[in-house]
């Protein structure tokens, strides 16, 4: 059975996207820990994110560069924090954090709950970076 983000991928569920190429996908994360917070998903169905081919793990990271890159564009920060847990949903994933302490990137923290309106536009925003428009 598909992953809730191969439907993603395929545009059966709606996302809030934020960047795509040929082989990856980028989106907000529906439980934001902060302003920003995205997934980048493979679109290759794979569990676990170390069972990539060492190509596939390579170019994967390449494209969270640049959506990070343009996270911080859209988001000033710190830094762009990255982490994979991959505990609830069973497709490889790395959580990009905009961050300004280390406490933005507990997982235990309070999520932010944000109108469909709020998460359309803080996607444009980043979407808009990644393609140089801002
Ligand atoms: P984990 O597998 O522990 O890395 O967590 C999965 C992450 O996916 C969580 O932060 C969820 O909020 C997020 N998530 C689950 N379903 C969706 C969805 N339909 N759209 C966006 N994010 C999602």
């Amino acid at each position: 059975m598909a992953t809730i983000f191969s439907k993603i991928v395929a545009g059966e569920i709606p996302s809030y996207k934020v960047a795509e190429d040929d082989k990856f996908y980028a989106f907000l994360d529906i439980n934001p820990l902060v302003k920003g917070h995205t997934l980048v998903v493979p679109k290759k169905e794979v569990d676990y994110i170390y069972d990539l081919s060492d190509e596939e793990l390579a170019a994967m990271h390449v494209f969270a560069k640049h959506v990070a890159l343009a996270i911080q564009k859209a988001f000033p920060c710190r830094k762009v924090g990255e982490a994979v847990i991959g505990l609830e949903v069973p497709h490889a994933h790395i959580h990009l954090i905009p961050i300004q302490n280390e406490s933005d990137m507990l997982f235990s923290n309070p999520k932010l709950k944000l109108s469909d309106e709020e998460f359309k536009s803080i996607a444009e925003r980043i979407h808009n970076a990644w393609e140089g428009k801002a």
